[in-house]
C-alpha cells in the first residue's frame, strides 16, 4: 500500500511538473508578446496620461494632480496599468515608459502654467525599478530641462519594493538625495502596505506620506483600519511630514479625516482621473465660480 501511494504521488508530481512547465512556457511567451506590444505602443503613441485632482478640503481647491498612465489599445480600447505596469517592471521597459511619463507630465505642467491656470503640483508615480537606476537623475534632469516651474511642484511618488530596498539601498539613497538637491518633492506611495516600512521614514528624505486606499476604504467598517489611519496621520504630524489620503470615496471618510486634521485628499468622492482637456475645463469652471460642489461631478476615467 505504501508503495502504491508513493508511486501515485510520484506520478502525480510528474504530471504536475509537466503541467507547470507547459504553463510557464505559455506565460513566458505571453510576457514576451506583451513586451513587444508595449514597445510598439510607446513608439506609436498609444499611451496617455490622465490626471486625478488632489484636494485641499479646507477650501475645496485643487492643489495638485496625480498623473496616471493609460494605454489606448487599438483593438481592446482602454487598458489600465494593473495589466501592463508589472510586465513593464519585469522586463525593464518601465525605464523607457517611466521616462516618457516624466517628460509628458512635466510638459503638461508647463503648458498649464502658461495657460494661467492655478499653480498645480504634479505627482508622478515612480517604480522602485526606476529609483534604483544609476542614471535616474539624468533622466529627471532631461525631463526638467525645459521646465520653467519650481521643481518643488514636481512630486515623485515612490513605490518601494523589496528587491530595490534589499539590493540597491545605496543607489536609491543617492538618487533620493539628488532629487532633494534639485528641490523635487518626495512622497511614499501606498503607505502601510507592502514594503513601506518605518525605517524609510528614518533614512529617506521624505516630504509626504500617502495613506494607502485599502485603509481609507475601511475607515467606517468598524475594524482596525480607522485606528491605523489615525495613527499614520498622527505619526506624520509628529515627524513634520505632510500626509494625503488616497481613495476617498464617501462623506464619512471625509469627515473622519477632517476630524484628524488631514485635509489633503484624493479619491472618487472629489474627482476621477481625467484627460488634460477635461481637467482644464474643470479648473476654468472653478475659477469662474461654477461647480462649487465638486463631488461626483466628474465621472470620466
Ligand atoms: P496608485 O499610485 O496607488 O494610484 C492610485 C490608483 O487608485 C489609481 O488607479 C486611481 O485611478 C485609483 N483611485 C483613485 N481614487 C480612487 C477611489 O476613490 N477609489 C478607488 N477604488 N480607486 C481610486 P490606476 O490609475 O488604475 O493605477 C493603478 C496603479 O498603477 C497606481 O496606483 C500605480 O501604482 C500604477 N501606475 C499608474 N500610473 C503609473 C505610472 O505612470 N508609473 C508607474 N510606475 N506606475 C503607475
Ligand atoms: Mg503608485
Ligand atoms: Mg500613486
Ligand atoms: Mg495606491
Amino acid at each position: 500500500h505504501a508503495d502504491m501511494a508513493m508511486y501515485a504521488a510520484k506520478e502525480q508530481g510528474r504530471n504536475n511538473l509537466c503541467f507547470y512547465r507547459k504553463r510557464m512556457t505559455r506565460q513566458a511567451a505571453q510576457r514576451r508578446d506583451m513586451e513587444t506590444r508595449l514597445r510598439q505602443a510607446l513608439d506609436q503613441g498609444e499611451f496617455a496620461l490622465v490626471y486625478q485632482p488632489q484636494i485641499d478640503d479646507r477650501n475645496g481647491r485643487i492643489r495638485g494632480v496625480e498623473a496616471l498612465l493609460r494605454w489606448h489599445h487599438p483593438r481592446r480600447g482602454l487598458v489600465y496599468p494593473a495589466e501592463f505596469i508589472p510586465i513593464a517592471e519585469e522586463t525593464g521597459l518601465i525605464r523607457t515608459l517611466g521616462e516618457w511619463v516624466l517628460r509628458e507630465s512635466c510638459r503638461q505642467l508647463r503648458t498649464w502654467r502658461h495657460a494661467q491656470l492655478p499653480n498645480l503640483r504634479m505627482a508622478v508615480n515612480i517604480s522602485g525599478q526606476q529609483f534604483k537606476q544609476p542614471d535616474f537623475l539624468t533622466v529627471v534632469d532631461r525631463a526638467l530641462r525645459e521646465a520653467d516651474f519650481d521643481p518643488a511642484r514636481l512630486e515623485l511618488e515612490m513605490e518601494l519594493t523589496e528587491t530595490v530596498l534589499l539590493h540597491n539601498v545605496e543607489t536609491t539613497l543617492r538618487n533620493l538625495r539628488g532629487l532633494k538637491e534639485r528641490g523635487i518633492s518626495l512622497a511614499i506611495d501606498d503607505f502601510g502596505t507592502g514594503y513601506s516600512s518605518l525605517s524609510y521614514l528614518k533614512d529617506f528624505p521624505i516630504d509626504r506620506i500617502k495613506i494607502d486606499r485599502s485603509f481609507v476604504g475601511e475607515i467606517s467598517h468598524g475594524g482596525n483600519a480607522a485606528a491605523i489611519v489615525g495613527t499614520i496621520i498622527a505619526m506624520a504630524r509628529s515627524l513634520g511630514l505632510a500626509v494625503i489620503a488616497e481613495g476617498v470615496e464617501t462623506a464619512q471618510q471625509v469627515e473622519f479625516l477632517r476630524q484628524r486634521d488631514c485635509f489633503d485628499m484624493q479619491g472618487y468622492y472629489f474627482a476621477r482621473p481625467m484627460p488634460a482637456a477635461v481637467l482644464e475645463r474643470y479648473l476654468q469652471n472653478i475659477q469662474t465660480g461654477k461647480n462649487r460642489r465638486s463631488p461626483g461631478l466628474i465621472t470620466c476615467r
